[in-house]
């Protein structure tokens, strides 16, 4: 086989040159055509080769989901009306932003904005309960711009703002709460070994 679009980055994948696009990013490019259409999409790679093993598009709901190096991610999309009539797609990144790429790096699929800012956040390591409160912040203000104005705070916003599909909500929701299990857990047994230290 070969060619163009075939083989290892495939399914929509590029790998880029420059210095943020030296991850692999993902264009919406690839999917207008199906949101277009309205057609559902359901994809699995026909290559062992393909870092995209699931691919699913579902117009209706506006959101992707797909698995990508064992990171089974969801993205949620956005429309905007174009001059001449039809809509102009868009990946709706972590930060809330409207991007038409996403780059794969330790957040998983994020806009190249995230990226720029995140040679910090690529300083938190995993076993920092900073970590994992810095992603718990980035769920919640989706649903809530001042979230983080209001200092330390672990509870998911409790509205849903009206434009926000319930599904999408309680999907926030539920990544929210992974986090905080996952920062407690991390915080735990930061404690525990302080405490083993003194005892
Ligand atoms: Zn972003």
């Amino acid at each position: 086989m070969g060619g163009h679009g075939s083989g290892r980055y495939a399914a929509g994948l590029e790998k880029g040159k420059e210095t943020v696009e030296q991850y692999t990013h993902f264009n919406i490019n690839f999917l207008a055509p199906f949101l277009k259409k309205g057609k559902k999409l359901h994809l699995k790679a026909e290559m062992k080769s393909n870092p995209i093993s699931k691919l699913i598009v579902d117009p209706n709901e506006m959101y992707i989901e797909l698995e990508y190096k064992k990171d089974q991610e969801v993205i949620y999309l956005d429309k905007t009306p174009c001059h001449f009539g039809g809509y102009r797609y868009w990946f709706l990144c972590q930060c809330g932003k409207r991007v038409g790429k996403l780059y794969h790096g330790q957040l998983g699929f994020a806009c190249r904005s995230c990226y720029d800012l995140n040679y910090v956040s690529q300083q938190y390591a995993k076993t920092d309960c900073s970590y994992f409160i810095w992603r718990m912040y980035r769920i919640a203000n989706k649903v809530d711009p001042e979230f983080n104005k209001q200092g330390l705070n672990t509870n998911f916003p409790i509205f849903k703002p009206k434009y926000m599909h319930y599904k999408t909500y309680r999907k926030l929701l539920h990544k929210f709460e992974l986090y905080r299990f996952k920062g407690e857990r991390v915080w735990i047994k930061g404690c525990s070994l302080i405490v083993n230290r003194r005892f």
